[in-house]
C-alpha cells in the first residue's frame, strides 16, 4: 500500500527539480540534488528566488517599478532575507484598484485571470494573473498538498463548484493526478444524499469540501447513513474556519481523520497544508516566503509573535506579488515540528482577519471563530450568522442559528453557551452589553449566505 509523505519531502522533491532546471541556479551551489532538505539549503534558494523576483517586478510591472522608485530603493539592495524589511508593503487594496499594473507578461502570455471578492462581501474585487507556468506551479503543489492527506490508492471527490476550464475544481483535479490519486469532481449541486451515492459509486477515500458545506452534509446525511461505514478515510477541508468542536464532529461522525488547509487566490490558491500532527501548517516555501508584521505599524515582528501574514512570490511569472498583506492573523515558528518537519515553519492556525474583528463594550475584540468554537459544540448545528447593534445604549448580538431543533429549550442551550464566550460574559456583566437575542431559523434558510471569509454584520454605524 502506498504512503502518505510529509510536505517537506513534496517541497524537496521540487526544489530539487527546479534546482535541475536552473543552470544560473546550479552553478552556485554544489550539490545537484537534494539528499534531505535543510532550512539552509530552503533559504539559500528562497533568496536566489526572491533577488529574481524583484529585478524581474522592477523591470516588467509599472506598480513595483514606480513604488521603488518612489522609496528610493533598488531591488540590488536586497542582499539578504532579512533585507526584505526594507520594501515597502503591498496591500489588497492597491491590486484591486487597478491589476493590470502588476502584471509582467503580455495580456496574451495570461492562461487565466480569477476575479473575486474577498473580506466577505464587503470587499473590492480582485483580479488575479495566471500565466501557464504558474498554473504549473500552481498545480504542482496542489499535489504536493495533496500527497500529505492521500495515497495515489485514494480517491478524491472534489465537491467544490464545477464546470469552468482551470477553475478551482479543475485546478485541483490536476494536482490530484499529478500526485497519482484518483479526482472525482461532484461539484456543489448534489444534495446530500447524492454526495453520499457519488462516494458510494465511486468509491472515494478523501472528501475535498468547504468546512460548512460538508458540516451541512454531515448533519443531512447522518439521519439516513452510517457515515462511518462508507470507507472515507481523510475530510479535506477549505474556505472556512474549523473550529475545534466541529472537528470533533465531524472526526466521529465519519470516524476518520479532519485536515484543513489555507488557501489564498493571490497566492495561488493553495498556500499551507494542516501538519500530520494536526499542529497547525506548513506552507508552500518553495514559491512562497512569509512573514509576520504589525498591521498598525508594519514593522517586522519577532518570530512566534503574533500578528499579519504577509507574503511574497518567488516563482510567479504574470502577477508577482511582494510583502503582500493577507489581513490575516497568526503566528510563525521555526522550531522542529512535533510532526517530524525541520526544514519547514510551521504557521499557527488563522483563527481571524483584520476586517473580521469587532469591538463591543469596552472596546474587547469579537471575531466569528470564537463563536464557532462556542456554537459547534451544540450537536446539530448547520450555521449561524451574528450581527451586532446598539439598544438603548448598549451593544446588542443577535444570532441567527440554524438547527434541525426547535423550542425554547435549544434556544435556551444556545443562549447559555454564547454566554460562556469571555468577551460576551464579561461585557453583559458589567452591563455594557445586553443579552444577546437567539432567533432559530428554518433549515436551509442560511445555506445562501455561506460566506467564505465569514462576518460579524456591524449595524451600529448605521443606526
Ligand atoms: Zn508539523
Amino acid at each position: 500500500m502506498a504512503e502518505r509523505i510529509s510536505l517537506q519531502e513534496s517541497l524537496n522533491k521540487i526544489i530539487t527539480q527546479r534546482i535541475k532546471e536552473t543552470p544560473e541556479y546550479r552553478k552556485r551551489i554544489a550539490k545537484k540534488s537534494l539528499e534531505k532538505l535543510t532550512r539552509r539549503d530552503l533559504e539559500d534558494f528562497q533568496l536566489f528566488q526572491l533577488r529574481n523576483t524583484l529585478h524581474y517586478a522592477y523591470d516588467k510591472s509599472l506598480f513595483y517599478r514606480e513604488l521603488f522608485s518612489k522609496k528610493g530603493i533598488e531591488p540590488s539592495e536586497v542582499q539578504s532575507l532579512a533585507d526584505l524589511a526594507k520594501l515597502p508593503l503591498t496591500d489588497p487594496k492597491e491590486l484591486a484598484e487597478n491589476p493590470l499594473r502588476f502584471v509582467c507578461v503580455p495580456l496574451g502570455d495570461v492562461t487565466r485571470v480569477i476575479t473575486f471578492t474577498s473580506s466577505g462581501t464587503t470587499g473590492p474585487q480582485k483580479r488575479i494573473f495566471f500565466s501557464e507556468k504558474d498554473i504549473e506551479v500552481m498545480t504542482d503543489f496542489m499535489g504536493a498538498g495533496m500527497s500529505v492527506v492521500a495515497t495515489s490508492d485514494d480517491v478524491v471527490q472534489i465537491m467544490l463548484p464545477k464546470g469552468m476550464v482551470l477553475g478551482q475544481s479543475d485546478l485541483l483535479a490536476q494536482g490530484v493526478k499529478k500526485m497519482g490519486a484518483t479526482p472525482v469532481v461532484t461539484g456543489i449541486e448534489p444534495t446530500p444524499e447524492e454526495q453520499i451515492q457519488a462516494i458510494k459509486r465511486h468509491g472515494s477515500t478523501v472528501l475535498f469540501c468547504e468546512t460548512l458545506r460538508l458540516n451541512r452534509i454531515t448533519v443531512e446525511a447522518r439521519k439516513n447513513h452510517d457515515l462511518t461505514k462508507l470507507g472515507v478515510k481523510v475530510l479535506f477541508l477549505t474556505s472556512n474556519y474549523l473550529s475545534d468542536s466541529m472537528r470533533a464532529n465531524l472526526q466521529s461522525a465519519w470516524n476518520c481523520e479532519v485536515f484543513t488547509h489555507y488557501g489564498l487566490t493571490e497566492m495561488g490558491l493553495g498556500v499551507a497544508v494542516e501538519c500530520s500532527a494536526h499542529n497547525g501548517y506548513h506552507f508552500n516555501e518553495a514559491d512562497l516566503l512569509a512573514e509576520i508584521i504589525d498591521p498598525e505599524t508594519g514593522e517586522v515582528l519577532p518570530e512566534g509573535e503574533e500578528g499579519e501574514l504577509v507574503f511574497t512570490t518567488l516563482t510567479r511569472e504574470a502577477m508577482p506579488l511582494i510583502r503582500y498583506r493577507t489581513h490575516d492573523i497568526s503566528r510563525l515558528s521555526s522550531k522542529p515540528c512535533t510532526c517530524g518537519i525541520t526544514a519547514l515553519k510551521r504557521l499557527d492556525k488563522v483563527t481571524r482577519r483584520l476586517e473580521s474583528v469587532v469591538r463591543i463594550g469596552d472596546g474587547d475584540e469579537i471575531y466569528p471563530a470564537m463563536f464557532d468554537e462556542a456554537l459547534y459544540t451544540i450537536p446539530d448545528i448547520v450555521g449561524y450568522e451574528v450581527s451586532v447593534s446598539k439598544d438603548g445604549g448598549k451593544d446588542k448580538l443577535t444570532f441567527q442559528v440554524e438547527i434541525a431543533r426547535t423550542g425554547a429549550a435549544v434556544e435556551e442551550l444556545v443562549r447559555e453557551v454564547i454566554l460562556k464566550v469571555p468577551p460576551v460574559q464579561k461585557n453583559v456583566k458589567t452591563g455594557k452589553m445586553t443579552i444577546p437575542e437567539i432567533q432559530l431559523v428554518t433549515p436551509g434558510s442560511l445555506q445562501k449566505s455561506t460566506r467564505a471569509k465569514k462576518l460579524i454584520k456591524d449595524m451600529r454605524q448605521e443606526a
